[in-house]
This record gives C-alpha cells, structure tokens and sequence, in this order.
C-alpha cells in the first residue's frame, strides 16, 4: 500500500522535533550536528533570535496579502537585493524551481517580436529544480525518464570546459548555469570558463543566467559566488538561504533582461508576501554586512583545513575536498550513501551529491567549536568504514 506520503524520497530513519542552531533534536532526544541545514536553507542557523523575533512580529502584523496591492516588505528586500548586486529589479517567488521558470519565460520573453531564438544552454551536472522547464534543462536520464514530452529547446553542454562554448550561437536565447553546481557534486566552475562564458555571451546577445540557488546569500564567502570572478549575469535565481527556512526564492535582473516583463506577464499568489520578505530582509541585512562574509571566510578557512587532515588520515574513505566557502564537499573513495550513514551513526547529518560526493553546507554561523566538533564526528565515521 502506497504511503501517505508520496514516497519520492529515500528517507532515512530520523524525525527532529527541534533545531538549535547547527544542532537538531531528534524524536528520540538524541542530538544530531547539522551540516545540511536543510540543504543550504538555514543559513543563520536553526530558530536563530534575529528571525525568531522578525517572523513573530510580522506573523502578529500581517502575513499575507495579495501582489494585487504594493507591499513595503517586499519593496524594502527588493532595494536591498539591487543595491546589493547587479540586479535592477526582482520579482520573488516561494522556491528555487519556481525562480527557474521565471528565469527561463524571462529569457525567452525577451527575444520575443525581435529575433527567433528560444534555446536555452544548459550543463551536465546541473540541478535547477523539477519543474518540467527546470528537468528539460537538467537533461539528465534520471529526472527526465518517463516525465516526456520534454519541454523542447534545451541542450546541454559538459560544465566547466572551454569547448562548451560553440554550443553558444546568435541564435542562442540565453545560457543557464550555476557557477558552483551543488547537487553536481559541488564543482566549482573556474574563473577562466565563466569570464569566456560571459564574453561569448556578449558576442552573441545571449542572456546568461546565473542560478545561485545553493551557491549564493553568503555561501561561498561573498553574498553571490559569481563576486569571485568578476562577472555578472543579465538574471540570476536565488533562494534557500535567502528565506533562512521560510519558503523565499528571487528572480534578480538588469533593467534590459526584464524588458519584457510587463503588467501580466507572470505572477505569483504568495511569492513576496509581507512575512517571507519580513523574513528575507531580516536574513539579507545580517548576511549581506562585509563583517559577516568574512567570518564566514574564516570559519571556512578553519573547517576547510581539517577536512584535508581527514583525507590525509582516511585516504581509502576520502579522496579530496572540494568548495568554496562553506560550500564543502568531499569526494569519496566508498560510496558517498555509507559515509552519510556513518555519519548518521555519528549523529552527524551531511547530504550526498551526484560524483561520490558528500556536502557539508553548515549555518553560515556555525561556531567554531561546532566545526571541531563535526571534525572529530567525521574522523570516527570515516574511521568506522576504514
Ligand atoms: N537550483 C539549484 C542550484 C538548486 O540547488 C535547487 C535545489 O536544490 C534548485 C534550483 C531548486 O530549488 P527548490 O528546491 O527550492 O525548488
């Protein structure tokens, strides 16, 4: 007999009751450190005061109203994220998927009554959600099988390699690409590839469309990771931690990609309402101020130096670790799924990713002596597969 709940997850075992910043409760009261927040979500951590406080305040105010009417909340966190970045305007949504599929009508709108192009390029390895636009792009066999008709007009090119580019043409609408894949197996896309990335895009008008879902609000040490390199898109997704927890996704553009964009193009019932933007803006101030990134910085330096000592000390467990910032990955010798359940038996919580890869994606916040903590959980786990 079917679940209840629809059974599209392998899940393990475990059921929290409650979440104190990087560590959770389970039903057992057993206390678990988390390094998943939630996959990238909680980036402040578990119940962190500031959102606490900012998403009672508001729950006891207003909670939603329609985008029929303007909502302050919403125009605060929009200024904030311009001010911020590249971007000119923002349109919000409740998820990552949701954000791809304005970013994808986004494109495509763009060309339209111009020129005829409609082909979107996207990467092996790449993760933009499941929506039927966001599985076209992904391409990959086990997303797609037997979801088809795909939606038509995307292909897919290898991530990272300079010979990707000819796939981009003047009839090229736009190329979609995160500029640290996470569920790829977080490779981190070389500066060298995303500034010829950029330039080919130029060349032939193509929008390019970052996706920093996972990648972006303070992960890797800069609020967004393209910061590193340099270069900036016409679009850029964003979500998971720019809710902390709250169901809150974006759209960032220039004025130019978003020109079509007008009255009634797109919509949304709750994306932006006043307490996902209360709580958004409160997440944006704390993790935007340079301070912040750089401690985050730091404690990336910290945690990033220990996991090479493990790889060291385990070299039949653990081959290399991979990331940047607090976007940690560590590709394994044994299979990726034994030493997250190790780490369960450790009650320690890390997620598996596509190329043998576990992540470790803490609250951006973790304490110091959390992250030692973690290490010497990781050290018994990988010990107990030796
Ligand atoms: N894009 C990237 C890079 C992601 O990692 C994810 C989720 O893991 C998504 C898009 C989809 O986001 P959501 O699950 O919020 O719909």
């Amino acid at each position: 007999m079917i679940a209840p709940v629809l059974p599209t997850y392998n899940r393990a075992p475990l059921a929290f009751v409650e979440g104190r910043g990087s560590w959770l409760v389970a039903e057992d009261g057993r206390r678990f450190l988390d390094l998943g927040a939630g996959i990238a979500v909680n980036a402040l951590g578990h119940a962190a005061p500031e959102l606490v406080e900012t998403i009672s305040a508001q729950a006891a105010k207003l909670w939603h109203v329609s985008n029929l009417y303007r909502i302050p909340e919403q125009e605060a966190l929009a200024q904030a994220l311009v001010d911020a970045t590249f971007a000119d305007t923002v349109f919000f949504t409740n998820s990552g998927t949701e954000a791809m599929e304005l970013a994808v009508k986004m494109a495509r709108k763009y060309w339209y009554g111009k020129e005829d192009r409609s082909e979107i390029v996207a990467f092996h390895g790449a993760f933009h959600g499941r929506s039927s636009a966001a599985i076209a792009a992904s391409g990959s066999e086990k997303m797609v099988k037997g979801f088809g008709p795909l939606l038509p007009g995307f292909v897919q090119v290898p991530f990272d390699e300079m010979p990707s580019l000819e796939a981009i043409t003047p009839a090229t609408a736009a190329v979609i690409i995160e500029p640290a894949q996470g569920e790829g197996g977080i490779r981190i896309a070389s500066d060298a590839f995303l500034k010829a990335l950029r330039a080919k895009c130029d060349e032939t008008g193509a929008l390019l469309i970052f996706d920093e879902v996972q990648c972006g609000m303070g992960r890797t040490g800069k609020l967004f990771a393209h910061e590193w390199v340099g270069v900036t898109p016409d679009i850029m997704m964003v979500a998971k931690g720019i809710g902390g927890g709250f169901p809150l996704g974006a759209v960032l553009a220039t004025e130019a990609a978003a020109a079509g964009m007008v009255a009634g193009t797109h919509g949304s019932t709750y994306g932006g309402n006043p307490l996902g933007c209360a709580v958004g803006g409160k997440v944006m101030q704390i993790v935007s101020d340079p301070a912040f990134l750089a401690e985050v910085g730091r404690k990336a330096a910290l945690f990033r130096q220990g996991l090479e000592g493990l790889v060291a000390s385990h070299p039949d467990v653990f081959e290399a670790v991979r990331g940047q910032g607090l976007l940690l990955g560590i590709k394994c010798r044994k299979p990726a799924g034994d030493v997250v359940q190790a780490g369960y038996d450790q009650q320690l919580l890390t997620v598996a990713a596509a190329d043998n890869v576990i992540r470790l994606l803490p609250a951006l916040n973790i304490p110091d002596e959390d992250i030692a903590e973690a290490l010497s959980r990781l050290d018994r786990a990988a010990a107990s597969l030796g």
